[in-house]
Parts: C-alpha cells; structure tokens; sequence
C-alpha cells in the first residue's frame, strides 16, 4: 500500500525512522501528473534504494508571474496509482502553505550558470528550483536523488548546488524517455493541440540534425544551429525561443567543438502558449 505524507514534519519524521531502522532512501522530486519519464526515474531510485519516496509539489516560486502555474496538469489520484506501480513507497504531497508558510523568506540562488538558457528565458526559475531541491532533501534526508536529463540545466545547477553546499546525497541522472515518435515526454504536452502534437516531432528532428552534423565532421556551433533552426521552421509553426551549443558542464557556449567536447545542444521552442525543451548531449569523436 503506497503511503501519503501531506505534512512536512510529518515526512521528516518518517525519514528520520528509516534512516535509524538502516534503510537507503531514494528520493525523485517531481511535479505530478506523472509520464513514463518521471516512472523510470522512480524505477531507478528502486534500484539504488530501499524505500523510494516520490515527491509531487507543483512549486509556485520555479514559476514567473506570467507562467503557467494555475493550468499545470494535475491528477493526484492517478499519480498515486502510477508511482505505486513503479516502486514508490512513500509519497510526499505537501502543499504550499506547508512548504512556504507566512513569513517564508529564504531562497537558494546559484550564480553563473543560472544566467543563461533556462535561465534567462525564465528569471527567477532556477532560484525556485534550488530552494525547493534544497527543502526536498532536508525533508526526506535521501541517500540518493534521481533527477531527469530532460531539464539539462537543472540538472547541471543542482550538481553545483549539491558540491558547493557539501550537501550529502548521491546524484542520479536518468535519460530522457521519448514518445515513439521522439517527442521528450512531458506534463505540459498535454497542452498541445493535435496539430502542433503533430509538428513538435520537429525538436527531436532537430537533435538529430546536429547529432548527425557533428558525426559528418562538422565543427561550428553556428552552422549546427542554423541547420537546427531550418528543420524547425520548414515544416512547423513552432517559434524558436533559443538554440544552443554549450558545453556541458560549465553551459558556455562553444563557437567551435574539438575533439573530447561534451556539448549540450538543447533548445526551447513555443507551439502556440505551449513552451517545450528538449536537448542532447554529444561527445565529439
Ligand atoms: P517535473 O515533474 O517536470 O518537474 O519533472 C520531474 C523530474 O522528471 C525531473 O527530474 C525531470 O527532469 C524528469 N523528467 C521529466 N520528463 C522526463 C522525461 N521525458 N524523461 C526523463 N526524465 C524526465
């Protein structure tokens, strides 16, 4: 039987018990309205832990004043079933006034690779998300934490975040499950109409782009992402937000790949009022 925790004390108290009674805990922190992506991070916390907790909080302060906070998908009774399924044992489902009572007033903010990508489409975003990864682990005290590939970025913040606060717990990256028609599952693809359903194959198209380009010899970023920007304009109405060629790490932009790069080629790219990224990394041979 999948167990609920609503309250944060509460969970805290609950991890504190399986820490003493020795079990290995592995947390996934996700938003809910849950896809095969975030059950296959599940299913690998399973295999790096005893107890899985699965964490479901839409976080209001990861989203801007214009974003889309109050139509994010929700089904709570249905996220249950599906996190059973794949392994949870325990699911955290605080809501915000818990999470950020009145008086609320720290945040977590790490600098630099924050200020590009994401980040700079979306100011304020990674400042959210620090905190509320920062507050996930201190209320779950994980082992181990599985994030997804999907959000490149988030993932290289919370690895600076993770080294620079000494925080202990082991980092977990899973891949990016796709749709069979390379689509990046997504919570927010359910807001897509069929027809740009249809056309959002054209980011996948476009990774695919590059991955081939780079494989053929070439080495400037720019004629990668002019390439890239082609295949999504000729055969869609998406609107290209930014493209990128990065390093992987670090998130500079490369101007030209030399053998060894981990390049991070990631984009954003908007379908009406619908915002999908997707991205891959490339290792240049
Ligand atoms: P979200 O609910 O969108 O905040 O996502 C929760 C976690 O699931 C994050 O670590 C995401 O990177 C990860 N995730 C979302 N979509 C996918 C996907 N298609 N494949 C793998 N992981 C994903």
């Amino acid at each position: 039987m999948l167990e609920v925790q609503r309250n944060v004390k509460e969970m805290q108290r609950r991890s504190r018990m399986l820490r003493e009674a020795g079990k290995r805990i592995g947390v996934v922190p996700t938003m809910g309205y849950l896809h095969e992506g975030h059950l296959s991070l599940i299913r690998i916390a399973r295999d790096h832990a005893d107890v899985v907790i699965t964490t479901l909080f839409v976080n209001p302060a990861q989203f801007g004043p214009t974003e889309d906070l109050a139509r994010y998908p929700r089904d709570f009774d249905r996220d249950c079933a599906l996190a059973e399924k794949a392994g949870t044992a325990i699911l955290f489902a605080p809501d915000t006034e818990n999470m950020y009572p009145e008086g609320y007033s720290t945040y977590v903010t790490v600098e630099g690779i924050t200020d590009v990508l994401e980040g700079k489409s979306r100011p304020g975003h990674f400042r959210g998300v620090a905190t509320i990864v920062t507050k996930l682990f201190n209320i779950t005290n994980p082992h181990v934490a599985v994030f997804g590939q999907k959000d490149a970025q988030q993932v290289a913040v919370i690895r600076r975040m993770v080294e620079d606060l000494n925080i202990d717990v082991e980092l977990i990256i899973g891949p990016i499950v796709r749709e069979p028609d390379g689509l990046a599952m997504s919570s927010r693809n359910t807001y897509l109409s069929p027809i740009e359903r249809k056309e959002a194959v054209v980011l996948s198209h476009a990774l695919a782009f590059a991955e081939r380009s780079i494989k053929n010899g070439e080495r400037h970023s720019a004629a990668i992402l002019l390439g890239m920007r082609q295949v999504i304009t000729a055969s869609s109405s998406g609107k290209v937000e930014y493209l990128s060629c990065a390093d992987n790490r670090t998130l500079r932009e490369l101007e030209h790949l030399e053998r060894g790069d981990h390049v991070l080629i990631s984009m954003a790219v908007r379908f009406g009022t619908t915002r999908l990224i997707d991205n891959t990394v490339v290792v240049v041979e």
